[in-house]
């Protein structure tokens, strides 16, 4: 039934079909069920009288196995939130979706599979979110980055090159990059896209020859603010090693965040259309505006807009009143952030700089409001420039 409804997405391509299949994805069986919202399992253990039997599961799910019936243990997978996998995974075209604890949880999960596998050089294009610069630049994982532009990434793999690292478009620039021309360039290297920004709404990097999809879950997946995940979509290879690695880390996905991101998912397709609708009406009127210098919108569209400013940003993000001064992105309220002090703070000054992400840089995520409040509010506030 899944791979039926899979297909459907792949060839149909179609928004409407991604619509039914973002309100029913994980929730297939919920009516044989007897029930209508998907059960929420806050189980730590599962019980078992026939432990003889539960000594060779175990041995499975420690080599990755998928889970299948009574997990055993919290940490080693749990129902409501393989719904929520299983969901994610659909809508991005493949076969598995591994969750957890948040977005940076899943950007390590990855980069240890690589150095589990004896590879630990990364190759990444900057800009990345703050703390994913700061995870490979630090090489706190034992990792070791070489940082490229799209078109120099084929030049730097090495024979040790286990994974390539790109968003796009990226935060908080939202500089676009060419996932199928980008694919190409890794060859047999698999090229992990976090698609945090796009969502499978706007783009599935998987058709594109993304190989893992990651997300911030915490983002659009969720939509309201009030929960925090990360999940990577990826082949069933890929998928065994990463549970294995969240088996042994413990960076699970709460049952009640996997509730919540489920939930979120149904109403995904509707939330990011009407949001980058809006943020469209905003970037014209913003390109328009005297006290901003620069607007920066992906081709893709999308409701986050970067702009920049002639004056002081930090009196713009104190004088907006309808608008959320907020770090974080994709919720149902529009948030505005300085990625300068915020979000990119972690990363080296010169290194932000060099990846165009300037001092005078502003980025918002676009939320649900009417548009004309949010530009009454927006012109009031740059009044303060
Ligand atoms: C927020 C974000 C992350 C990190 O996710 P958390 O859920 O905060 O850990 C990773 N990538 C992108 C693009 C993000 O915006």
């Amino acid at each position: 039934m899944l791979l039926a409804a899979r297909e459907k997405l792949d060839h149909a391509g179609m928004t409407s079909s991604l619509r039914t299949r973002a309100v029913h994805a994980g929730r297939d069986d919920l009516t044989d069920l007897g029930v209508h919202a998907a059960p929420l399992d806050l189980s730590t253990t599962y019980p078992s009288r026939d432990s003889a039997a539960e000594a060779a599961r175990i041995d499975a799910f420690a080599a990755g196995a998928e889970l299948d019936g009574p997990p055993i243990y919290g940490r080693v997978g749990n129902p409501t939130v393989e719904r929520f996998e299983r969901a994610l995974a659909e809508l991005e075209g493949f076969e598995h979706g591994v969750a957890f604890a948040s977005g940076m949880a899943a950007v390590s999960a990855c980069l240890l599979s690589a150095v589990a596998q004896g590879k630990r050089h990364v190759v990444a294009v900057r800009p990345l979110y703050g703390c994913s610069d700061h995870l490979l630049e630090s090489g706190l994982l034992g990792t070791e980055v070489t940082w490229a532009t799209p078109g120099a990434v084929a030049a730097a793999l090495r024979p040790d090159t286990g994974l390539v690292f790109v968003e796009t478009p990226a935060n908080p620039t939202l500089a676009e990059a060419d996932i199928a021309e980008l694919a190409r360039a890794c060859g047999d290297v698999p090229l992990a896209v976090d698609n945090t920004f796009a969502t499978p709404v706007l783009q599935r990097p998987g058709h594109h020859g993304g190989r893992m999809v990651l997300h911030s879950a915490t983002k659009f997946l969720g939509g309201h603010g009030d929960v925090m995940g990360g999940i990577v979509a990826c082949d069933a290879a890929e998928a065994a090693r990463l549970r294995q690695i969240r088996f042994a880390t413990g960076g699970v996905l709460h049952p009640l965040a996997g509730y919540l991101l489920l939930r979120g998912l149904s109403t995904l397709p509707l939330r990011v259309n009407a949001a980058s609708a809006t943020a469209a009406t905003l970037v014209s009127r913003l390109g328009e505006h005297p006290a901003v210098t620069a607007v920066h919108y992906p081709r893709i569209g999308g409701p986050l807009v970067a702009f920049e400013v002639d004056g002081d940003p930090h009196a713009l993000i104190g004088a907006v009143r309808l608008i959320t001064p907020a770090v974080s992105l994709g919720s149902v309220d529009t948030l505005i952030q300085h990625p300068g002090s915020i979000s990119h703070r972690i990363v080296d000054e010169g290194d932000r700089h060099g990846a165009g992400v300037s001092d005078q840089l502003i980025r918002m995520s676009v939320g649900l409001e009417d548009v004309e409040d949010l530009w009454a509010d927006l012109e009031q506030a740059l009044k303060a420039l």
